[in-house]
């Protein structure tokens, strides 16, 4: 078998192996208190997975494909035009894909009809490596003129693709998860990469907190939009959307309808209070080196 061979089969088996191992650690140590009895969230959550794996397979991968091996033969795109070693052009154009992930990422939360599905996501009121496949199909069909933009632009070709949806699998399955790392070695992991207390500021109900910490893979990024959160201690944060509050808002059926429907003004409670930002100090500053 060609080393090329090998990844094929280890990939998926890393990927699965890390989604087993993440939830068994979430049982050992976990990071905030869930809300939901585990096994209800996550089998609604592969659910979701389940659409999601149909849509990439039968609508992104039939056009992302293809379009790198375009890009490749032709020679498109920025990285390309730059004349790179093979090697340089591989890992700068995995940095790229991060960095406009990063971008779509936000433009999910303030496009209000990319919004409609990306709060499909936020709305789980639990966070944990099942919810790292919790997304709607409808996000995912929608994210293929992206995806198809980033590979054209940035000029990437087969290999770095799939090479970097699989790092890309792993970190949002790491990052989702409810594993309380040690806080020294989170401090120095969340300098490089995006971590379960960094993520989980993302997820809070407070929108000022959800309005931080974009990032997919490297943390670089919202070091340089200064959008990151190291702030809010993870015994703070409650999981979820305010607008959504209760067990009967997150289920497959009402969450597929989600996007569809008319949108409650996802900032408020559904008696129109609104959460409460945490007061911030550096003493309660866990993350910061
Ligand atoms: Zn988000």
């Amino acid at each position: 078998m060609s080393r090329t061979s090998w990844w094929r089969v280890l990939a998926p088996l890393a990927v699965g192996g890390a989604f087993v191992v993440l939830t068994a650690l979430e049982r050992r140590r976990p990071l905030r208190r869930a809300r939901e009895p585990k096994w209800r969230h996550v089998s609604r959550n592969i659910v979701f997975a389940g659409a999601a794996a149909a849509t990439v397979n039968l609508l992104e991968r039939p056009v992302v494909e293809p379009l790198a091996e375009v890009i490749q033969r032709r020679r498109y795109g920025l990285l390309y035009a730059c004349r790179l070693p093979p090697r340089l052009h591989f890992v700068l154009a995995i940095i790229l894909l991060d960095y406009s992930l990063y971008v779509w990422h936000v433009l999910t939360h303030r496009v209000s009809w990319l919004w409609r599905f990306h709060l499909v996501h936020h709305v789980d009121r639990d966070l944990d490596a099942s919810t790292a496949l919790r997304f709607h199909a409808g996000e995912l069909a929608l994210s293929i003129p992206w995806r198809a933009m980033q590979i054209a632009a940035i000029g990437v070709p087969p290999n770095a693709l799939w090479s970097w949806q699989n790092i890309l699998l792993l970190s949002i399955l790491f990052h989702h998860s409810n594993v309380e790392l040690p806080i020294g070695i989170e401090r120095l992991v969340a300098r490089v990469v995006v971590t379960p207390r960094l993520h989980g500021i993302h997820h809070s109900i407070v929108p000022n907190e959800t309005d931080s910490n974009w990032s997919s893979g490297l943390t670089v990024w919202d070091y340089l939009h200064g959008t990151l959160r190291l702030d809010v201690p993870q015994h703070a944060i409650t999981i979820g959307v305010p607008a959504y509050p209760t067990s009967a808002d997150v289920t497959v059926a009402n969450c597929f309808a989600l996007p569809f429907g008319a949108q409650r003004p996802w900032r408020r409670f559904p008696d129109d209070g609104e959460p409460e930002a945490h007061g911030h100090t550096r003493s309660v500053n866990e993350l910061a080196p």
